[in-house]
């Protein structure tokens, strides 16, 4: 959700900031600018829609050496270029993530101090205001007291006229990193934004001050002390951010998917690894699983595949309704995070609000660094790699390995799964991709073409089914943008019912051989009311109009196969509908505001 990236340095800077926002794109935004400085003045372009729209404005045989610039997701005011950032006042021009929570209150003392808006942004009152407080004095000790005045959440890379060699960085919940090579100095929201230049970078931390200057980036705390950072090496290299032939970003990530699992596997192929890695959950009773989205879903998932196999309850519960509510955890509850950016702020806000009623806390996570990671007790990551397209394919896949092995881990030592067998399951997961192979080789497009033209289609199933249907519809509303419900099956006909109609898509997923038979006959009563019924599950059923086979696997792991049918039929039909597969309209890949 929105990006940032500034640039001081050897470089022409609006190259930079224009590859760097190009290599941003894929966190969501409705209109992009740049401010950079030139012979001393400095200039701002901003444009609605794509930077490459942006990109047409700008000229770039200008001279310049400095600069800062953003894609905005709109919270507060319509996308149109006015509202578009960098946002000035005077002396002070800067980009803003996140949302300012006392925006209404400042902008109304700001007015009676004389000063006029030309934007609706909660961004244009923080120019407004530093430009206030720093009239002349200390630019430092102005954001120092800026700081003071602020909430809700930011990231703010800052130019100030006076000091035309200077970018001014700090943040609070909203990522923000720093980096340094021999050409210059950058801050951005995420490390593809300079990576063709550097892969060592540094977290900025939420009471820090960063000066960056072209030789230097000095980092300050708010008595003004130097700081000295942390350098992090990014593993994954620039190619992680191209498509390597594919059509989308989506594609490619979905054929990451086998490679992930493995990557994941590497540390867990044993049973010895698995012991030692999970036995830190011996001591839990209970878990909540808190998340959004995709994440949600995994969390869905676990629940039923940890009661099942090991007996302990567990919530799967949505973050953004988590953080308000009354939660029930003691002494032996786990709480349990998963987000592939580590940086989704209701996540963030459900996590704080636990470990202050101190409860042990388990971060699932993508982002190296990232705010989850570093203020869990304890973090597991998923190593997909950087995922650029803003709906989630292998991240998701790599969330739920981890749940799969952790509900195997629980199963294990409530004695519900044997030790043999949970080699076997682990041998299993080691050469599953022989099996996803299999699944990549069908061909969704003839499914699409059965689907794209309906408005509304729905995803039924049971038990971890169910999970997986409400991925399946999510995925599909997301990139293809048709209506969409996933359903519990046996829950149809307490109302949603009523929607099907004579051809009315339905996609069934049965492999839970446990309830199989329960699930059938919900198929029955909708293909009575003229569903068309597609089946995702392990053998061919005459009764379906149309049958997906997943390869007979160890039930355990049947749903890290069966998402991927579902994940690709999406794709097929939001490219015959012609959608912007991976900026989906109105989404955001990390959700940095609540
Ligand atoms: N709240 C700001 C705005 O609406 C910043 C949004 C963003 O993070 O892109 O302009």
């Amino acid at each position: 959700m929105c990006g940032i990236i500034g640039y001081v340095g050897k470089k022409n800077s609006l190259h930079v900031l224009i590859n760097g926002l190009k290599r941003l794109e894929y966190r969501g935004y409705d209109s992009a600018g740049v401010a950079f400085i030139n012979k001393n003045n400095i200039e701002i372009i901003k444009e609605k829609g794509k930077v490459a729209e942006l990109e047409k404005k700008i000229d770039f045989t200008k001279e310049s050496n400095i600069g800062i610039s953003h894609t905005r997701w709109a919270t507060h005011g319509a996308a149109n270029e006015i509202n578009a950032h960098p946002h000035s006042c005077e002396k002070i021009t800067l980009v803003h993530n996140g949302i300012i929570e006392n925006y209404e209150i400042l902008k109304k003392e700001l007015k009676q101090k004389g000063y006029t808006f030309y934007s609706e942004t909660d961004s244009e009152v923080v120019a407004v205001l530093l430009n206030d407080l720093y009239k002349e004095n200390d630019i430092i000790e102005s954001i120092i007291k800026m700081k003071k005045i602020l909430k809700g959440s930011y990231a703010l890379a800052i130019l100030c006229s006076d000091y035309p060699n200077q970018i001014y960085t700090i943040r609070k919940d909203s990522p923000l990193i720093i980096a340094k090579d021999s050409e210059g100095s950058y801050v951005a929201s995420d490390v593809p934004a300079f990576l063709e230049y550097t892969n060592k970078y540094s977290i900025l931390a939420e009471e820090e001050i960063a000066i960056l200057t072209k030789d230097n980036i000095e980092v300050i705390n708010n008595k003004k002390e130097k700081i000295t950072k942390e350098t992090i090496t990014f593993e994954g290299d620039i190619n992680s951010s191209q498509k390597d032939g594919y059509d989308h970003f989506m594609l490619k990530e979905i054929f990451e998917e086998k490679d992930v699992i493995k990557r994941i596997m590497k540390d867990y192929n044993t049973f010895d690894k698995l012991i030692e890695k999970m036995k830190f959950l011996d001591k839990y009773k209970k878990f909540d699983i808190i998340a959004c989205g995709s994440a949600y879903h995994v969390g869905v998932v676990a629940k039923y595949l940890i009661e099942e196999f090991a007996n302990i309850p567990v919530n799967a519960e949505i973050a953004s309704e988590y953080r308000y509510k009354n939660n029930f955890l003691d002494k032996e509850s786990l709480a349990i995070f998963i987000s592939q950016s580590g940086e989704t702020a209701d996540s963030i806000a459900s996590l704080r609000k636990v470990k202050a009623e101190g409860i042990d806390t388990l971060g699932i996570v993508n982002v190296v660094g990232s705010s989850i990671a570093r203020e869990s007790d304890n973090v597991i990551y998923t190593k997909a790699g950087p995922e650029i397209a803003v709906a989630t394919t292998k991240a998701f896949v790599a969330q739920l390995t981890i749940v799969t092995l952790m509900s195997l881990y629980l199963g294990y030592k409530n004695k519900n799964i044997k030790k043999d067998k949970v080699t076997e399951i682990l041998k299993e997961l080691d050469i599953i991709e022989n099996n996803i192979d299999k699944l990549l080789k069908y061909d969704y497009k003839e499914i699409a073409k059965l689907l794209y033209k309906h408005e509304k289609i729905f995803f039924i199933g049971r038990g971890y089914d169910y999970a997986i249907a409400l991925e399946g519809s999510l995925k599909l509303k997301e990139i293809s943008y048709i209506h969409s419900e996933a359903y519990a099956a046996g829950e149809l006909k307490h109302g949603t019912i009523s929607l099907i109609e004579e051809n009315t898509p339905v996609i069934c997923l049965l492999t839970d051989e446990n309830i199989i038979d329960k699930t059938i006959s919900n198929i029955k009563e909708v293909k009575a009311r003229g569903a068309y019924t597609i089946g995702v599950s392990n053998e061919e059923h005459e009764f379906l109009n149309n049958n997906i086979i997943i390869p007979k696997t160890k039930r355990i792991i049947t749903p890290l196969l069966e998402v991927i049918p579902l994940q690709l039929i999406s794709y097929e039909v939001a490219k015959l509908r012609d959608c912007d597969i991976d900026k989906p309209r109105n989404l955001a890949k990390s959700v940095t505001v609540e």
